[in-house]
């Protein structure tokens, strides 16, 4: 993995990328890769991520920022249709003091509904077979687009 200067490439996400750790996949490509947050906040909590080990929004290059922006809005657009969200929120949060748990860049893509708040933050664990559900429920409608 091609890393930013200062990366620690211990985290949890390194791993998942190096299939050292288990995801419920959505989408791989070349340069990014998108998953189940393992702690939703919503039905559909995803993360997008760069395959380059980038701690955060300023240490990854400006390509694979393209890319990871694209697979965002893409995989955005699958979770809203797939949860039928009116609305759609992305969350990306630089260093502890900002609430950043995970040293690994990641755009959270989070459906949102009127009068539905989203659940605390990296608080409880979905379900696996939900998550699994909800994972080939995105994957189903980005081969189909
Ligand atoms: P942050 O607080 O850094 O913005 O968000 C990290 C996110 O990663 C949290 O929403 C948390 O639930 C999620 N997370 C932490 N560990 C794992 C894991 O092992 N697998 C997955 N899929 N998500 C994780």
């Amino acid at each position: 993995m091609q890393t930013a200067s200062g990366y620690d490439s211990g985290n949890i996400f390194a791993k998942i990328i190096r299939g050292e750790a288990p995801c419920f996949k959505v989408y791989e490509d070349q340069h990014t890769l998108a998953f189940m947050d393992i702690m939703p906040q919503v039905e559909g909590h995803t993360l997008v991520i760069p395959k380059f080990g980038a701690s955060d929004l300023f240490s990854l290059p400006a390509d694979d920022l393209a890319a990871t922006m694209l697979t965002t809005q893409r995989v955005a657009a699958a979770v809203k249709e797939a949860f039928a969200a009116p609305g759609v929120m992305i969350a990306q949060l630089n260093g502890a003091a900002a609430g950043q748990t995970v040293f690994h860049l990641h755009f959270h893509i989070l459906p949102r509904f009127n009068g539905i708040d989203l659940q605390m933050h990296v608080r409880g664990m979905g379900a696996k077979e939900v998550l699994a559900g909800h994972a080939e429920r995105i994957r189903q409608l980005l081969e189909s687009h």
